[in-house]
């Protein structure tokens, strides 16, 4: 059954998870202003949802149903908006299809009610960064030096919390979408077979084997943002695959011939080095979502010099190697994004100059082997706090060819100690890292805390030691 959704008087919507990060709430505030009356169901009680309850108490036309499913709900509503969370297997859902309800998502309907060119981005590591970077170029450029023009920028999806369907109404036909999805996000839209009109992948590494199984079942479900794009010979679909990863260029050959349809590769060597220069975030990594982006930006007709001049103005999102002092030649970097060892690792790789690690956190039973060699073999010091640190220290231990290391390893018990110790050895030249390669639960709210207050307290001693802050 198909659903005009913008007006839907009379109809029952059920929103199911309302989560903590917008997606949810979003949904809810979209499907109340159509009219519709509105039930919120989530397994978490409203104390755990917090603030996202009490912006929803504020909608006469919403109920909320918190701390449990009920099956009726299911089996009453007209329309079940899932959360990308929820697995499309779920008994719930399936008690409201069995039930001849229509099952829907968020990401769903912005597609079906999107006007405006979709450019879609997806892949294990680099979604945001590539992502805001493409949507940077094409703000930031003037209209005469693009082939093609268009009205407005709109950077969403699974992005800094962005609202979409509330936002739907004010995108335009003449407007470009570059929106964020995450691996969940791309198995919805594939249950309607729909997949944006420009499709890139930053990369593949085992990730939510949790949901998945398998890395095969995982990049089946990647693999669907270029299957299910539509191919037409007046207007091609893009695909665009990295050209340094293996799948990908499995997939880029296998599609390449499709007509209705233009592939393309990318590598973080075909940058060219004047627009390296122009380019502030560091490591190869940023280097391939650089690349990434670029491969999508020149479809439009953006020149290297209009590149060149937009570049510079492009910092790093927050938490993410994003540089938050260089008082006394000294850098200190939050990179507090970094959950997992892998992403620490690529962090350590971003710098050739000393280097002071603080790490540690929150216990995931995560191997920390590859991490303790690449902390042996680029840093100076590390400083390690929370649950791990003393795995981490081992690790290093372990991997130390010789006794005589000069390398420093000193456990600190909380943030604002282990900041203290770096600055105590930190010398002109050197660069402070907090990479923590661990989640942040044992000590803080979120990563995001976890970097707000590193960057407070590098900022306190800015103010004691009257350094200069950027
Ligand atoms: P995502 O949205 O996929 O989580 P982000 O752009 O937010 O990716 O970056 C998160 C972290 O992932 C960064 O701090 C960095 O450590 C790592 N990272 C970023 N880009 C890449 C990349 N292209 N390859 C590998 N790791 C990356």
């Amino acid at each position: 059954m198909s659903y005009s959704y913008f007006n839907l008087k009379g109809k029952t919507v059920l929103i199911m998870g309302l989560g903590r990060f917008g997606g949810g709430l979003d949904a809810a505030q979209f499907a109340a202003g159509t009219g519709a009356k509105v039930i919120v169901t989530d397994l978490a009680s409203s104390e755990k949802l917090g603030d996202s309850v009490k912006e929803l108490e504020k909608f006469p036309n919403i109920e909320l149903h918190l701390g449990r499913h009920d099956e009726k709900d299911f089996e009453t509503s007209d329309i079940i908006i899932a959360n990308p969370a929820v697995p499309g297997n779920n008994k719930f859902l399936q008690i409201a299809r069995n039930a001849g309800r229509h099952v829907t998502s968020q990401i769903n309907i912005f597609f079906e009610l999107c006007p405006a060119k979709i450019i879609g981005i997806t892949g294990a590591n680099g979604k945001s960064t590539t992502t805001s970077l493409t949507a940077h170029l094409l703000q930031n450029t003037s209209y005469e030096s693009r082939a093609t023009s268009y009205d407005n920028i709109w950077l969403t999806g699974n992005i800094g919390n962005q609202p979409f369907l509330t936002a739907i109404e004010k995108i335009k036909a003449n407007d470009l979408v570059v929106i964020e999805l995450s691996s969940f996000q791309i198995e919805q839209l594939a249950e309607i077979q729909r997949a944006p009109d420009i499709a890139l992948l930053t990369n593949l590494t085992p990730n939510h084997l949790d949901r998945y199984g398998t890395f095969e079942k995982y990049c089946a479900a990647k693999e669907y943002i270029f299957k299910y794009q539509k191919l037409d010979k007046n207007n091609p679909a893009i695909s665009i695959f990295n050209a340094e990863d293996e799948i990908a260029c499995q997939w880029y050959e296998k599609y390449k011939n499709d007509k209705g349809r233009r592939c393309i590769k990318f590598s973080a060597d075909d940058v060219t080095e004047e627009i390296r220069d122009c380019y502030n975030l560091p490591g190869r990594a940023n280097l391939s979502n650089l690349a990434a982006a670029l491969s999508i930006v020149r479809n439009f007709g953006l020149t290297d010099d209009s590149i060149k001049k937009s570049l510079p103005d492009f910092k790093a999102l927050p938490h993410r190697l994003e540089i938050v002092s260089d008082a006394g030649g000294v850098r200190w970097y939050n990179d507090s994004k970094a959950t997992t060892p892998e992403s620490a690792i690529t962090a350590l790789n971003a710098f050739d100059v000393p280097i002071i690690l603080i790490a540690g956190g929150y216990d995931k039973h995560l191997p920390f082997d590859e991490f303790g060699r690449k902390i042996a073999e680029k840093a100076k010091a590390a400083i390690l706090i929370g649950q791990t640190a003393q795995q981490i220290a081992k690790a290093i231990k372990e991997k130390l060819k010789t006794k005589d290391s000069k390398l420093k390893t000193v456990i600190a018990d909380s943030l604002s100690e282990a900041v203290q110790s770096a600055h105590r050895l930190a010398e002109s030249g050197d660069v402070v890292l907090l990479s923590p390669a661990c989640a942040s639960y044992d000590m803080f709210e979120n990563y995001e805390q976890r970097g707000h207050q590193f960057a407070e307290i590098v900022k306190s001693f800015k103010d004691k030691n009257n350094f200069s802050l950027l």
